[in-house]
């Protein structure tokens, strides 16, 4: 099919998303596991707890001499975490016990501290009883050795992290990171804390992309600043590919200008090109490729120069492809409701998503006011908005009151 046409936004993420496969695998520590995502089904290779343990301070008894209270035991000895009480409970005995400890063998229930008073050395009085079991945390309580508790796909998460390591491994598979070439095309850039010329502008996309290529899972291989010259365009791509990156990743040079050299460049070395223009705004100019190798395929996606526009359409589209290619699911934009908080006019062809300040109206509903002006080089009013207000392609005109569908943004505070 054409791609001179404007592709509608679905459309654009299905042919980005489709047949991507997840990279090689790697088996890395626990150290560093943080955020990778599981290549196998873990099976516990452990019970836990591995014997049954005390979950207070206390004593562990016989059931059956606290019968009738009080009742006066004799101590014969100490089970702590660690150190666990070698004998055996008989009747009229105690063994005083922690938190973690093993429950001596003979004993069956644990009666707290708080429940006992100690009249003479080696004797406990215990005051209150307490139902058999409570306070033990039988042995398996947690999960057993051979069950799957983590499966492939799943995000490692601190408390996944925890389980693995409880689970006895100190070391797992992962995906490998996808490798993300960054190239940040245009003249008129220069990196932050330098003095700028006549004419020149800061490449602040670069910052943005680097953080979110990282939040997303990406290893960045970032190739600076690149001038809007064939022989330089070519030249970058050329050690991006050398690098073995996954996907290369453009901002500037991607509409149709006689400067946007991001496609004609990208063609000659054999990228096929599936869409050029995108029915949403910001982002309309939208590059995506594929070099196909028989053993490792690159994608590119070309963003806009314009700030907004090229962190909007990686939120959109590159996220969930770079999510997918490091083996885990991709996160596409949930859309909530709110209340509109001004009147918005009719639509055009292009989805819009609007900057928006979001507030808990009287009633307690979200109330979204779009920012008056939306041009898509605006990058501080894209930190003042707390959510974008979703337009679909000709949305006729809604009144102040009336819903619409927005998207948090992430960071805003509002949950
Ligand atoms: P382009 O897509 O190359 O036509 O650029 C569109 C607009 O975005 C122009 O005003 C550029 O100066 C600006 N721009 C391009 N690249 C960046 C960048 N990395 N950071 C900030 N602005 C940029
Ligand atoms: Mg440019």
């Amino acid at each position: 099919m054409s791609i001179d046409r404007l592709i509608p936004a679905e459309e654009a993420l299905n042919i980005v998303l489709d047949d991507i496969s997840p990279t090689q695998t790697e088996t890395v520590t626990l150290y560093n596991a943080s955020g990778r995502v599981l290549a196998k089904d873990l099976t516990s290779k452990r019970t836990q707890p591995p014997f049954d343990a005390s979950a207070m301070d206390g004593y562990a008894v016989r059931q059956s001499d606290i019968a009738t209270l009080p009742a006066v035991l004799k101590i014969i000895g100490e089970s702590r975490a660690g150190v666990p009480f070698e004998g055996n409970i008989q009747s009229g005995e105690a063994v005083r016990i922690f938190t973690g400890a093993v429950v001596p063998s003979g004993a069956d229930s644990i009666v707290i501290q708080e429940n006992t008073e100690s009249s003479e050395p080696e004797t406990i009085r215990i005051l209150s009883g307490v139902p058999e079991g409570k306070f033990i945390r039988k042995a398996g309580l947690d999960f057993k050795q051979g069950e799957t508790l983590l499966r492939i796909g799943e995000e490692l998460t601190p408390s996944r992290l925890a389980l693995a390591a409880s689970m006895n491994y100190a070391e797992i598979p992962v995906y490998k990171k996808p490798k993300v070439a960054l190239l940040s095309t245009g003249d008129e850039l220069v990196l932050p804390g330098k003095s700028l010329a006549d004419g020149q502008i800061i490449a602040s996309n670069t910052f943005g992309l680097i953080a979110s290529v990282q939040n997303c899972g990406g290893e960045v291989l970032d190739f600076g600043i690149v001038e809007d010259t064939k022989d330089t365009l070519h030249e970058t791509f050329e050690k991006a590919l050398e690098a073995r990156c996954d996907l290369i990743v453009t901002t500037g040079g991607a509409s149709v200008g006689d400067h946007d050299l991001v496609m004609p460049v990208a063609r000659e070395m054999g990228f096929e090109f599936e869409i050029a223009k995108i029915a949403m705004r910001p982002g309309k100019p939208f590059l995506f490729a594929k070099l196909r190798d028989e053993d490792h395929s690159v994608c590119l996606t070309g963003l806009a120069g314009n700030p907004v526009s090229s962190l909007v359409a990686f939120n959109v589209f590159v996220r969930p492809l770079i999510q997918i290619m490091a083996g885990g699911t991709a996160e596409t934009a949930s859309m909530r409701k709110a209340i509109l908080g001004r009147n918005l006019p009719e639509n055009d062809e292009r989805a819009e998503y609007m900057r928006a300040t979001l507030e808990t109206g009287p009633d307690g509903q979200l109330v979204a006011t779009p920012f008056d002006t939306q041009d898509s080089s605006m990058l501080a009013n894209l930190v003042r908005a707390d959510c974008l207000v979703y337009r679909a392609v000709k949305a006729a005109a809604v009144s102040k009151g009336e819903p619409v569908e927005i998207v948090i943004i992430a960071g805003s505070g509002v949950t």
